[in-house]
């Protein structure tokens, strides 16, 4: 029989890990899935300064949270999240490879902090679209445009071009691509543009004729990634218990709006916490 955790964390920054940390001392049965552990910026700051107890550079710092992990036993997930969907009284989140459910979801997903491109909002769904594996069948001979956020996406790139005809690639310190009907681009992305379906990538240079967009990326906008969740802009909406629009979905850290610093994102990831342990009380599944 299929397992349905009680509750799945998804996001491996530091409102994650605070968040699949209170869940585990509440004694939750908790799935912690990430793209990577304590999140790509830890390890970027300079120095972390406003942190309490701790002095130090962003090294450091993802070494204290590494230690502190290991010590509580704290275990974490690697998988990128595609989608979110509600099913009955649980939630079915789709990774690449698995799908998990859960009976409560706490989306610590972050924000994108390059923001996002102009018309990208309008064209979800209608060419644009944000996971590789989920919709590159469809543009099966179709050409396509991949704007990357970072070289890590790289496979997936050469992934969409086993399908596209053509795929121009945005992709940042890749100089090379394997398959031939890649075509590097170094242009800098503006503004996505059609009639009833993406046919434009408008960047600086020139412009692409494109039938789909696919922007890969770490952050997804959380209403793209559980549908019908309410947002404002990048940031998901939430009360003052992190709960969101949809009964059991609970958000924290830089998802839910600034400040965008790490003391807030960890008390938001234990309010979540204690917040789901409530919502599986009143549902009776604890
Ligand atoms: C260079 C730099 C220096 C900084 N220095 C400081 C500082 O000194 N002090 C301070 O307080 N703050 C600092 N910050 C801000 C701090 O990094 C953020 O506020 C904090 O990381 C937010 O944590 P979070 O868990 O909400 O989001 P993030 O750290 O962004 O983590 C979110 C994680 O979720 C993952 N994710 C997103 N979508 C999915 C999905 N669908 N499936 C799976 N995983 C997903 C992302 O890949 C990411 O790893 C700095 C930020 C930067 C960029």
């Amino acid at each position: 029989m299929e397992h349905i955790y009680h509750a799945a964390v998804v996001g491996g920054g530091i409102a994650g890990y605070s968040a699949a940390l209170s869940l585990k001392s509440l004694n939750i049965d908790c799935l912690w899935l990430g793209e990577s552990l304590f999140g790509d910026k830890v390890t970027k700051s300079e120095y972390v300064r406003n942190y309490p107890a701790f002095l130090g550079n962003g090294v450091e710092f993802f070494e204290a949270l590494q230690r502190q992990k290991e010590a509580e036993g704290v275990k974490f997930t690697k998988g990128r999240v595609n989608g979110i969907y509600r099913l009955g009284d649980r939630f079915d989140l789709m990774t690449d490879k698995e799908t998990y459910s859960a009976f409560a979801v706490i989306l610590c997903t972050g924000v994108d902090l390059k923001g996002t491109l102009g018309g990208e909002r309008e064209w979800t769904g209608k060419g644009v679209s944000y996971c590789a594996v989920c919709d590159g069948a469809i543009y099966r001979g179709k050409r396509i445009a991949a704007v990357a956020a970072s070289p890590a996406f790289a496979e997936e790139i050469e992934f969409l071009a086993g399908f596209a005809e053509k795929v121009y690639a945005f992709c940042p310190s890749v100089t090379a691509f394997e398959h031939k009907n890649i075509e590097l681009c170094c242009d800098q992305p503006r503004s996505i543009e059609g009639n009833s379906h993406v046919s434009r990538l408008v960047c600086d240079e020139k412009t692409y004729d494109v039938d789909g967009v696919f922007l890969l990326r770490n952050a997804v906008p959380p209403d793209v990634l559980v549908g019908g969740a309410k947002t404002d802009g990048a940031h998901i909406l939430v009360g003052r218990d992190l709960s969101t629009n949809i009964g059991g979905l609970f958000a924290a850290g830089d998802v839910t709006g600034l400040p965008y610093q790490y003391a807030k994102a960890a008390g938001e990831g234990l309010v979540a916490a204690h917040s789901a342990k409530k919502y599986l009380k009143e549902i009776a599944k604890i």
